[in-house]
This record gives structure tokens, sequence and C-alpha cells, in this order.
């Protein structure tokens, strides 16, 4: 066993190109854009981060929408849980930094 420093973390491209934040809104600002893919109310959803699992309703994530689309963070890691960008009659959507994503469905 040897000490763990951690070097080398973050340097992914996607963490660098999103970091210099400053404001960002609640998960809420998902609501519109996400109910246009879904057709449901995904204010309700709940998600996991696959960073530190932290696992909360879908309102809670930071979201950054400054960035070409937005990205929303988990509130406790930082850790990029999912970006959406809409255009061209078009919506990409990366869920990548969620276990899943679990919406009622009534
Ligand atoms: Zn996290």
């Amino acid at each position: 066993m040897g000490p763990d420093t951690g070097a080398g973390a973050g340097t992914r491209a996607e963490a660098v190109v999103y970091e210099d934040t400053g404001a960002y809104q609640d998960g809420n600002a998902l609501a519109g854009p996400l109910s246009e893919v879904f057709g449901v109310d995904v204010t309700r959803a709940a998600v996991r981060c696959t960073a530190c699992g932290l696992a909360g309703p879908l309102p809670r994530l930071r979201v950054y929408t400054h960035a070409p689309g937005a990205v929303a963070r988990c509130p406790r890691c930082e850790h990029v849980v999912l970006r959406l960008v809409l255009g061209n009659g078009t919506a990409w959507l990366d869920l990548r930094g969620t276990v899943g994503l679990r919406v009622p469905l009534a």
C-alpha cells in the first residue's frame, strides 16, 4: 500500500471545456427542454451520479446554460451528470454521467 495522491484526475477534455463556471441554475432549468425529449415531467425524475454515487431529484443538479446547450453537474462532486443540446430540430442528450434516470409515470 502507498499513498494515493489522486494525481492525474480531471484531465478529460469535457471536464476542462466547461470549467469556467460561475453562476448556475438548479435542475428545473432542464424541465422545458427535457420534457420536449421525453414527453414527461422530468422535474420528478431521480438521477444518480456515476462519479460519487449521490442520488437525488433532477432539480438538485447544478445547470450551466452558458455552454453550448445545458450542462448539469452533480451538486456534491461537480461531475457532469448530463448534457443536452437542442437545435436544428434535433435533441442531443449525453447521459453518461448518470447511472440512470428514474421517471415516475403517474
Ligand atoms: Zn457526484
